[in-house]
């Protein structure tokens, strides 16, 4: 049998996460190991592994995600200061959880991307 999803037991309260937003579409909680001082993960409750499972019908769903980054990022206060989203996908990234997430990033300057 398939090891469970990690962020679907957090999502579903099964597994301990800190949760900063849930509604009944999207969860947000901090990743427990930052890679920023604000550093929170933007997920999809419906299991979608990653961009290459996403079809035309969770196109209000890639929507939500984005509005609720953008939510987040004024709500703590990064959105003027700047603030980056990454989705990893597939072995070359380095996804190594396989439940679709945007990385919300910010808090300090960072590195250009490829720098
Ligand atoms: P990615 O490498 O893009 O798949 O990102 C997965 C992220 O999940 C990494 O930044 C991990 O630090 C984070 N992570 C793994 N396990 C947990 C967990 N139990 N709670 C919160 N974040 C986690």
């Amino acid at each position: 049998m398939a090891a469970p999803c990690i962020f679907c037991e957090i999502i579903t309260g099964k597994l301990p996460g800190d949760i900063v937003f849930q509604n009944e579409t999207v969860t947000a909680f901090r990743d427990r190991y930052p890679r920023a001082p604000i550093h929170i993960l933007i997920v999809p409750n419906k299991h979608l592994e990653s961009i290459n499972s996403v079809t035309a019908a969770d196109k209000e769903l890639m929507g939500d995600l984005i509005l609720i980054a953008r939510k987040l990022a004024t709500d703590l206060g990064i959105s003027e200061t700047g603030y980056r989203l990454v989705v990893n996908t597939g072995p070359d990234s380095g996804q190594s959880v396989q439940h679709l997430h945007i990385h919300l990033l910010g808090g300090n300057k960072m590195p250009l991307m490829g720098g």
